[in-house]
């Protein structure tokens, strides 16, 4: 499957597509995630991206088609792709139709995951990411702690808050989602893509893209 995800930080972009992967072997991928990568590693796309992803601000579109140019094309994806936290922008969302047509890959949905603000608040200031690079398990302190307080049940590594999960940075996000990205849901609607979900359980959600995809 070619799937898009889109909706506000905390709406489950990530958890939809790790479930996802599962169901084809389609590949996930998560511009957070590989600019997080490139913070800790240190590159040159790192140094460039780590200001902005503290403040909660948006990566430039130059880096991020950047990074986006050269992963589509890798021959894992193939076989299919779950685009998380990416396109974020209206030029994000050009650019990918662009790139799309030239390697001749084609979208099955832009899937919206539509949730409460108060939902999306309440899981940012609650969720807690396991700090191994290799394993980024996923807790929540209110709904799924970890069985040792601060130890990733996983790998044993420390489990933090993100550095743009402080009040202050997740505001930011939201702020920054309302108006660059949100209008990607107009955009994917115009092009007979999108997919609304109501969003509340990933596993509804998992459900209904299977059947839309006449996989379930
Ligand atoms: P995420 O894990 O998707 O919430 O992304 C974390 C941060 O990485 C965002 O707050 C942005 O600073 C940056 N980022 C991730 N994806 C993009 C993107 N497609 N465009 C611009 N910035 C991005």
């Amino acid at each position: 499957m070619k799937l898009i995800l889109l909706g506000a930080p905390g709406a489950g972009k990530g958890t939809v597509a790790k479930l996802l992967t599962e169901v084809d072997g389609s590949v996930q991928i998560s511009t957070g995630d590989i600019l997080r990568g490139a913070v800790r590693a240190g590159t040159e796309l790192g140094k460039k991206a780590e200001a902005y992803m503290k403040a909660g601000d948006l990566v430039p579109d130059d880096l991020i088609m950047g990074i986006m140019e050269e992963r589509l094309q890798e021959p894992d994806c193939a076989k299919g792709f779950l685009l998380d936290g990416f396109p974020r922008t209206i030029p994000q969302a050009e650019a990918l139709k662009k790139l799309l047509e030239k390697i001749g890959a084609k979208l099955d949905f832009a899937v919206n995951l539509d949730v409460p603000r108060e939902v999306i608040l309440d899981r940012l200031t609650t969720r807690r990411t396991c700090s191994n690079p290799d394993c980024q398990a996923i807790y929540n302190v209110k709904s799924n702690p970890p069985k040792v307080e601060g130890v990733c049940d996983k790998c044993g590594s420390p489990v933090i808050q993100r550095d743009d999960e402080t009040e202050e940075a997740i505001s930011k996000r939201l702020e920054t989602y309302n108006e660059k990205t949100a209008p990607l849901v107009d955009f994917y609607e115009k092009e007979g893509l999108l997919l609304n979900i109501n969003a509340t359980s990933s596993d509804v959600v998992v459900q209904t893209i299977k059947e839309k995809l006449g996989i379930a």
